[in-house]
């Protein structure tokens, strides 16, 4: 494996001190506290953010409140909303260098895969929304009660009101931009929580929506640690709804502080995803297909294919090519150029996943390659692939979020999808084979909300992406995105014949 060993200082100054995002106010919390934003690759901090407390958070729901009720965006034409959208995806593009920068020193992946994989995708989903908001529309209706002809009936979609929107810390703008832009489409207002290890760009991405044209208090920022600033969100009575991504775990315990005024939820919640190589697929592609499923963003992804199930025909052939694609993984600082991948978010999220990779090797897992950390700064994990699991371990059940895939062997095509299936996630999962019946036949039995046929597929914004099982409520991207931000209000008037 080859890695950097000296990091290249920022090519751009970042400010020390950020400040939230309340109405048109820019402020730190009325604590006065602090929180540390550290970089992954050095593992030293570089600038802080205010922890925002219980007022600081009804401050903000407050601003939202008087944005949704005086109409003050949502009472616009669906043109003038659209036209919005539309800016703050040119601003995007316009400022993604300082906003990659940025992105990439907060969360530690190369600046060469934001810039490929991750950013075109954050100012397309302001874009496709842009084009939704010309599309939201009522229908009108025959009614078939008796004495209600004449009747002139009709539906209308409406915004839910104040959105509060929580989003992790593996891809901080991209996830963002999937909650902010159906919601700005939709014309609901919004408090917007970062993750406390990723919030300089959510700040930033509020500037520019104010820079571009949406009026102060329709996009508000909070920042502060998630048993805080998030539960205040979440347990706000004047927050009509959350839009969370983030761990099963805290999804569970929104469903309770969600309860005081029963507000909508839609959760993107953690996934253990399948990928199925059966013994006719094309290995020059299924390897590394599957390898680039579980490595991408360190396997900081929620769709990762951690488990990796192989025909029993053709599994020694895929370990070995799998665990040659981990060692040829470079590791390096996000200005390397060369770097496929960055470190793990923090020295905890390490800690976490080495731990499940010893665990296994207590309860009998064979490390084929990876398991250790190098020696160097930063947060960095070898590409991990394990073999001689069995389906009760820890490794296999639980979600690692780490470059960490346990391998394991089928006989045939229905023990393939009963192995698929045995988890509480059902997320995402991929099916390689050179059958196009089998493709389909898989593809239809594996319980999860996006698979990919020879590909393990990254979301398009018009296809929708979400959870089956445990993996959550509801879809995002697509027109499916839009619909939780709504409300359809039914309409009767009695027309004197
Ligand atoms: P996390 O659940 O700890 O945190 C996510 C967000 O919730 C953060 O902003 C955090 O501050 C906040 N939060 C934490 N506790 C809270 C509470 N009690 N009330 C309200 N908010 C709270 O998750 P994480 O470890 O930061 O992120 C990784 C997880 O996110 C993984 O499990 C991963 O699968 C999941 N994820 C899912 C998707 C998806 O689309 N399904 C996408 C990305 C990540």
């Amino acid at each position: 494996m080859s890695e950097r060993e000296h990091v290249q200082p920022s090519v751009q100054p970042v400010r020390d001190k950020w400040q939230m995002v309340i109405g048109d106010d820019h402020r730190g919390a009325s604590s006065g506290e602090w929180i540390d934003v550290v970089d992954p690759g050095l593992g030293e901090p570089f600038a802080q953010v205010p922890q925002a407390s219980d007022r600081d958070v009804d401050d903000a729901v407050r601003a939202a409140r008087a944005s949704f009720d005086d109409l003050r965006w949502r009472g616009w034409s669906a043109d003038r909303r659209s036209q919005v959208l539309w800016r703050i995806a040119e601003l995007i593009e316009q400022n993604a260098a300082e906003l990659a920068e940025l992105e990439t020193r907060n969360q530690g992946m190369p600046l060469a895969f934001a810039k490929a994989h991750v950013f075109p995708g954050i100012a397309r989903t302001f874009r496709y929304y842009a084009g939704a908001v010309e599309r939201i529309e009522g229908r009108a209706v025959e009614l078939r009660s008796p004495g209600t002809r004449g009747f002139h009936a009709y539906t209308r979609r409406e915004p839910v009101g104040v959105a509060g929107v929580i989003v992790p810390w593996n891809g901080p703008l991209l996830s963002l931009s999937w909650k902010l832009a159906p919601a700005l489409a939709a014309g609901c207002s919004t408090v917007v929580k970062p993750a406390e290890e990723t919030p300089l760009t959510a700040i930033r991405l509020a500037e520019i929506c104010l820079e571009a044209g949406v009026p102060p208090g329709v996009v508000n920022v909070v920042t502060g640690v998630g048993h805080v600033t998030g539960a205040a969100i979440a347990a706000h009575l004047d927050v009509d709804k959350v839009s969370f991504t983030g761990s099963t775990e805290v999804g569970r315990s929104l469903l309770q502080a969600a309860q005081g005024n029963l507000k909508k939820l839609t959760l993107e919640l953690g996934g253990k995803s399948p990928v199925v190589v059966f013994e006719d697929a094309d290995l020059s592609s299924a390897i590394p297909g599957a390898a680039a499923a579980i490595f991408s963003n360190a396997g900081q992804i929620c769709t990762a294919g951690s488990r990796l199930l192989v025909h029993e025909s053709v599994i020694d052939e895929v370990v070995e090519g799998l665990a040659r694609a981990a060692d040829a993984v470079r590791l390096g600082y996000r200005t390397d150029e060369q770097a496929q991948i960055g470190p793990l978010i923090s020295h905890r999220q390490r800690e976490r996943v080495s731990g499940y990779v010893e665990q296994g090797i207590r309860d009998g897992a064979e490390v084929v390659t990876g398991g250790t950390a190098p020696a160097r700064e930063g947060f960095f994990y070898r590409p991990t692939v394990v073999k001689g699991v069995d389906p009760t371990m820890s490794l296999v059940r639980e979600e690692i979020f780490g470059p960490v895939v346990a391998v394991m062997p089928f006989a045939d095509e229905s023990q393939a999808v009963a192995m698929a299936n045995d988890t509480d996630y059902g997320l995402a999962g991929s099916v390689w084979t050179a059958d196009i019946d089998r493709a389909h036949r898989v593809a239809a039995q594996i319980r999860a909300g996006r698979i990919g046929v020879n590909v393990h597929a990254s979301p398009d914004v018009a296809m929708p992406t979400g959870g089956f099982k445990q993996s959550g409520w509801g879809r995002e991207l697509g027109p499916d995105g839009l619909d939780p931000y709504l409300e359809t209000k039914s309409v009767y008037v009695a027309v004197d014949a």
